[in-house]
């Protein structure tokens, strides 16, 4: 096996990929910002707050804040719009996301320069981004009109009663989203809640405004009125609050921690929330996995988007038997991955977004090592490629009083544990306050999806790390335990911005004693219609 030691893998450093011929500066104008921000809620002389290219650190565009008015007048405005938008068929509304989902696809070069200037991800995970939200779009596009249908449910009498379920939209939804994947979740929440009929108010983080703005400028291309999706910027302890302060539902994705928080000012107001929160995902690769798949899906499933992924894997557990030969496979891929600060495709690995997350992932590598880790790959940040730049890391050995076995580091490392059966790897992989993914590797299907129905985690994936699950988006995608409460896509992804509301018609007779009978001979009538309906088998 390769030498592990950390001075021996200085010197093996991640190659670069080649530079384009285009940078920040070509892609986010000074034009293409003047446009885009007149698209947030501010009031006539806002605090600005600035933006910055990751890749380079330079100021990307000055950005105005909206203040608590602001929120409110969001708010309002959204809310005038609503009531027209939730009287207009579904199909009508369904239509808009179809136009959107073309839409996305010819704005694509622009959307994947947005996403990469402001989050440092490469172009291709940023064109996972755009696929993410065309997915979606199409999906509600389709199916909205069978999720929205009324039902028909079983009356307290047959015939005479007639039940129908049907869904009424919440209102006005208050969104916050974070800066990791600014299209594709950004997008992704609000689409449904738009095609059940509301409008929303979303604050995205402030890093991640222009992509957030030039998916709204297109979105009312399609169609939507513009009235109905107001955008608020600012700090998140500052707006987050005076978003779900005016909500009717909460949509938020972020951190656990500031999950916590949202949540209980939801629940103080009594309104729903949806909370897609933090993870730290578990990677299980069976003694009988065909291991060169296993490490190449490692590479995608660890270090997409830099790691700087909810459903990313940051925790391997490899059978003992196969654990040398899958590492020896993973380092050197792992260790041949590009790294890029470039506007081109062709880049493997792009940079984290912004200081707090390069000093978590340094603390978190350097503790670990200190505790008597082994650096398998990476392990250092490359200031030459960029101030923001880590490369993508393997650790052995790291025992359990690291805070990168427990906590989520949210960046590019994966720590390697051995196990000996799999009650032990399934035991390990459950053994965290999360449950967001996880990913089973076995030659056998079958024994995989066995092993997957006993992980305590909202998605689990085999043979794969991540996507199977997340691109699939007419099954339900979110956390158990401390990731999260609700689900986004499939029907629970929509329902969820719904009322349900049951309209029961009685027919003929009223529920009451009629004709003159008194209240002991409609007591036994009933008790005989009860007993007649329980041997008929009626529900
Ligand atoms: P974060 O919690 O710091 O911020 C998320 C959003 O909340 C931002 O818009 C932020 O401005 C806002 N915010 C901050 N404080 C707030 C407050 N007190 N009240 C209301 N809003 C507030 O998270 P982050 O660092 O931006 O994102 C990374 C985290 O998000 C990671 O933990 C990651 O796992 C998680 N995440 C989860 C999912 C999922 O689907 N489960 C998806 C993406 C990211």
């Amino acid at each position: 096996m390769t030498d592990t030691s950390t001075d021996k893998v200085i010197g093996e450093r991640n190659p670069v990929a080649a530079p384009g011929s285009r940078t920040a500066a070509d892609a986010v104008t000074a034009e293409l910002v003047a446009r885009l921000v007149r698209g947030i809620t501010t009031g006539e002389q806002p605090t600005l707050t600035r933006s910055i290219c990751p890749f380079t650190g330079e100021t990307l565009a000055e950005l105005p804040e909206s203040s608590p008015e602001d929120v409110a007048r969001a708010f309002e405005t959204a809310r005038g719009a609503q009531r027209a938008w939730a009287a207009r068929p579904v199909r009508e509304r369904a239509a808009v996301l179809l136009r959107f989902h073309d839409l996305l696809f010819g704005a694509q070069a622009e959307l994947l320069d947005l996403v990469q200037v402001e989050t440092g991800k490469t172009r291709a995970h940023a064109f996972e981004e755009v696929t993410a939200a065309a997915v979606e779009a199409r999906h509600y596009g389709r199916a909205a009109a069978g999720y929205l249908k009324p039902r028909r449910r079983g009356g307290a009498f047959p015939v005479l009663t007639q039940v129908h379920e049907v869904r009424q939209p919440k209102g006005v939804i208050g969104q916050i989203s974070p800066w990791n994947y600014p299209l594709a979740l950004f997008v992704g929440d609000a689409l449904p809640a738009f095609v059940a009929g509301n409008a929303v108010v979303t604050k995205p983080d402030s890093q991640t405004a222009l992509t957030a703005l030039r998916a709204r400028e297109l979105l009312v291309e399609a169609g939507l009125p513009a009235e109905l999706w107001q955008i608020v910027i600012g700090e998140g302890p500052v707006v987050g609050p005076e978003v779900v302060a005016h909500a009717d539902y909460v949509s938020f994705t972020g951190s656990t921690r500031t999950g916590r928080d949202v949540a209980q000012r939801a629940a103080a107001r009594l309104i729903g929330a949806s909370m897609e929160l933090g993870g730290k995902n578990a990677m299980i690769v069976l003694a009988d996995a065909d291991l060169d798949k296993a490490a190449e899906g490692a590479v995608r499933a660890c270090f997409s988007s830099a790691g700087q992924l909810c459903i990313s894997i940051e925790r391997l557990y490899v059978a003992r038997p196969v654990a040398d030969a899958f590492l020896e496979k993973f380092a050197a891929r792992t260790r041949a991955m590009r790294l890029g600060n470039t506007l081109a495709w062709g880049a493997d690995m792009g940079s984290l977004v912004a200081p707090r997350q390069l000093e978590t992932v340094t603390r978190h590598v350097e503790e670990a090592v200190k505790n008597g880790a082994r650096v398998v790959a990476g392990g250092k940040p490359r200031p030459d490629v960029g101030p923001l730049f880590f490369e993508p890391t393997i650790l052995d050995g790291v025992t359990e009083d690291s805070a990168v076995c427990t906590e989520e580091t949210f960046g590019p490392v994966v720590s390697i544990y051995r196990f000996d059966g799999e009650d032990e790897a399934v035991d390990r992989a459950n053994g965290t306050p999360y449950g967001l993914n996880s990913s089973v590797w076995s030659g056998s299907t079958r024994h995989g999806a066995a092993v997957a129905a006993r992980l305590h985690s909202g998605t689990v994936n085999v043979n794969e790390g991540y996507a199977p699950a997340y691109a699939s988006v007419a099954a339900p995608m979110g956390g158990m335990g401390d990731s999260g409460i609700g689900r986004r896509h499939g029907s629970e992804g929509l329902l969820k911005y719904t009322e349900p509301q049951t309209i029961a018609v009685q027919r003929v007779l009223s529920m009451a004693p009629s004709f003159g009978m008194d209240d002991e001979g409609y007591a036994k009538l009933l008790t005989r219609a009860l007993g007649a309906m329980k041997a008929l088998r009626l529900k």
